[in-house]
């Protein structure tokens, strides 16, 4: 079973394949079959584009004002090849903060509003 470390957030996972030992042999030839690699998370493999809705997954640094379960727009992705990618995201109180890709990850679509107690408007 192969194991992977996300590069973006370092969750540790382990693949579901059905030949291990050819999945090393095609992903890392050079390395012992049940070895530790490098494998973006479920979470971090999704690319964030303008206009995904998108909850905090964690904040790296402790003074930020956006807790984790939060839920807002992306509303810019900020990139270049020399510095890497931020994301900007717009929250429902307008206010906007900026994230590296390991503090998001795409909400899932059609996810139950748990915070939501809305009952009005048209079904
Ligand atoms: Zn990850």
């Amino acid at each position: 079973m192969p194991y992977t470390k996300c590069p973006i957030c370092g969750a540790i996972a382990h693949l579901n394949v059905s030949d291990a030992r050819q999945w090393y042999a095609t992903h890392y030839p050079d390395v012992p079959e049940g070895s530790l690699v490098p494998g973006k998370c479920i979470a971090c493999s999704q690319e964030l584009q303008e206009g995904d809705t998108v909850v905090v997954r964690q904040c790296f640094i402790p003074e930020a004002i956006a807790k984790p379960g939060m839920r807002g727009t992306v509303t810019a992705v900020l990139s270049s090849p020399e510095h890497g990618t931020i994301y900007e995201v717009t929250f429902n109180d307008s206010t906007k903060h900026h994230f590296i890709r390991a503090e998001l990850r795409k909400a899932p679509v059609g996810s139950p509003k748990r915070k939501s107690t809305r009952t009005s408007g048209t079904a």
